[in-house]
């Protein structure tokens, strides 16, 4: 079942096609170094390959009803579900995540397909009172025209549901660039929805490991209408800068920073549940992972000691050998990084309750770690570790907790933990982010806008406001009447 879903070829105008020279790049098992798959390594010329068949498949695609593309997304969504098991472990296998936590992403995944099926029926216009006499006004919403999508390897199908199900159902192609590290979900997304049906030409993926030459020729393009990218903050900024010559739609998911804040008031067994789920998902690899755990002075003890036992229990192993909750990082750099982190926390006074080293299995496989004794000034609290380890900082007063939350250049999530309903709405409303979780660890969903401010990011995936990054209003004027 599984091999039927490993395709190495790249995708254009409804045909898998090799590089122009028939280079390839090595596709690993992050669990341990085999090589999967050898995938097609496109560059420039390919990529503008891609962005000619999605502007050629546009001008049709737009034309059908929302509800003729919708029937295409439905058949899609239907075909995902259906095959959830051999996506999930495809997914398992190139990303290294537990079977559980990849079923529940292809879920997720296919999710947002259902659910903008459903939306690009109601991108109502609007009938607006005329200040002038004579005269009509009313908008429509038409398709921003040919999309370019980038995407990371922490979420190989989601992040590219997220973008492609919007753009699709609002009326645009899509030219998909994925993280090299994990192609092969990309694929199989796009044989399934071959298989749907939808037309040649209307979604594309370009793969390749050479970011900076692909990157440049969807940047460069006066085709491409938009550029949705999620990675980290400093891509985006470059890529920010590419789109201005061109002035181009921008969707930005870049890095977070999230605070995990425990008040005295809280619910401590549920803030560890929550703690474990925001922090450890993934092996701490998502930019909405807890980052930093602020915990009030009265409880610290206690959750700590709560949280570290809790976190001691997690089992560590490959996804293809058992139900375990933590996989391995996805490469080297990722393990370079965490223990940079802990060292650094270490050196500056900071004590490891649990973990801290790389673990027995040896290879990407790290200890889920929980840190006490961490302080703002450390460079675990103000970088993204993107690793499965928990700092807890010490604060006092509400108004401290809400100033160390912001006391970043990000602003992608945060969470608390507290039953005090005047301080709930209070730190809610302080927290300079996009997306709050009120004792809650796990916040996405397709109905909910997805996004960030500060430098997390503009624009929203999910829900309704997501459909609207893909559309342009347009303003038509009667007069004379
Ligand atoms: P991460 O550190 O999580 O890998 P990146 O921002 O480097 O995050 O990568 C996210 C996505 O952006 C990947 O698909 C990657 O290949 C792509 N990417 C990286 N650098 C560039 C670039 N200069 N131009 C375009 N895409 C890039």
């Amino acid at each position: 079942m599984l091999a039927e879903f490993i395709y190495q070829q790249a995708f254009i105008n409804g045909h898998w096609c090799d590089a122009d020279d028939k280079t390839t790049f090595a596709v690993t098992n992050p669990a341990n170094g085999e090589v999967i798959a050898e995938v097609s390594n496109l560059g420039e010329q390919e990529t503008l390959a891609a962005i000619d068949a999605a502007r050629k498949a546009l001008p049709e695609w737009r034309q059908l009803t929302a509800k003729q593309r919708s029937q295409y997304l439905q058949l899609w969504y239907q075909l995902i579900i259906r095959h959830q098991e051999p996506l999930a472990e495809l997914l398992s296998l190139e990303q290294g995540k537990p079977m559980a936590e990849s079923r529940g992403e292809i879920l997720y995944g296919a999710s947002f397909i259902e659910w903008f099926a459903e939306e690009g029926k109601r991108t109502y216009g609007e009938t607006i009172p005329s200040p002038l006499p004579g005269r009509r006004i009313t908008t429509i919403k038409q398709p921003v025209g040919v999309v370019a999508a980038i995407t990371p390897w922490n979420f190989p199908n989601a992040m590219i549901t997220r973008k492609v199900a919007p753009a699709l159902a609002a009326g645009c192609t899509v030219v998909l660039k994925p993280a090299p590290d994990t192609p092969l979900s990309a694929l199989a997304l796009a044989a399934l929805a071959q298989q749907a049906g939808i037309p040649d030409g209307v979604f594309n993926v370009v793969t390749g490991t050479d970011a900076v030459a692909i990157g440049k020729a969807l940047t460069q393009s006066p085709v491409v209408r938009k550029l949705s990218f999620t990675g980290s903050t400093h891509v985006g900024k470059l890529l920010m800068a590419q789109c201005a010559a061109t002035v181009k739609k921008m969707s930005l998911e870049l890095g977070g920073n999230a605070p995990f804040i425990v008040f005295d008031d809280a619910d401590l067994d549920a803030a560890v549940t929550g703690a474990i789920a925001a922090k450890f998902r993934n092996s701490g690899q998502t930019c909405v992972c807890a980052n930093r755990l602020l915990v009030q002075d009265s409880v610290y003890e206690l959750f700590s000691q709560k949280l570290a036992t809790a976190v001691a229990a997690l089992q560590v192993g490959p996804a293809q050998e058992g139900d375990f909750q933590q996989g391995p990082l996805i490469n080297a750099a990722a393990v370079t990084k965490v223990r940079s982190h802990i060292d650094n926390a270490k050196l500056h006074g900071a004590k490891v309750l649990t973990g801290g080293e790389l673990h027995h299995r040896g290879g990407l496989f790290f200890q889920p770690t929980v840190l006490t004794e961490v302080t703002e000034n450390m460079l675990i609290a103000n970088e993204e570790t993107f690793g499965p380890v928990a700092p807890i900082i010490r604060f006092q007063t509400e108004e401290q907790a809400i100033s160390l939350a912001n006391q970043t250049e990000s602003g992608l999530a945060a969470y608390f933990y507290s039953r005090d309903i005047g301080r709930i709405y209070r730190v809610a409303e302080a927290l300079e982010c996009g997306m709050v979780g009120i004792n809650e660890g796990i916040i996405s969903n397709e109905s909910a806008p997805f996004g960030g401010i500060k430098q997390s990011g503009m624009g929203r995936e999910g829900s309704r406001y997501s459909i609207e990054d893909y559309m342009e209003v347009k303003y038509l004027c009667f007069g004379g009447l």
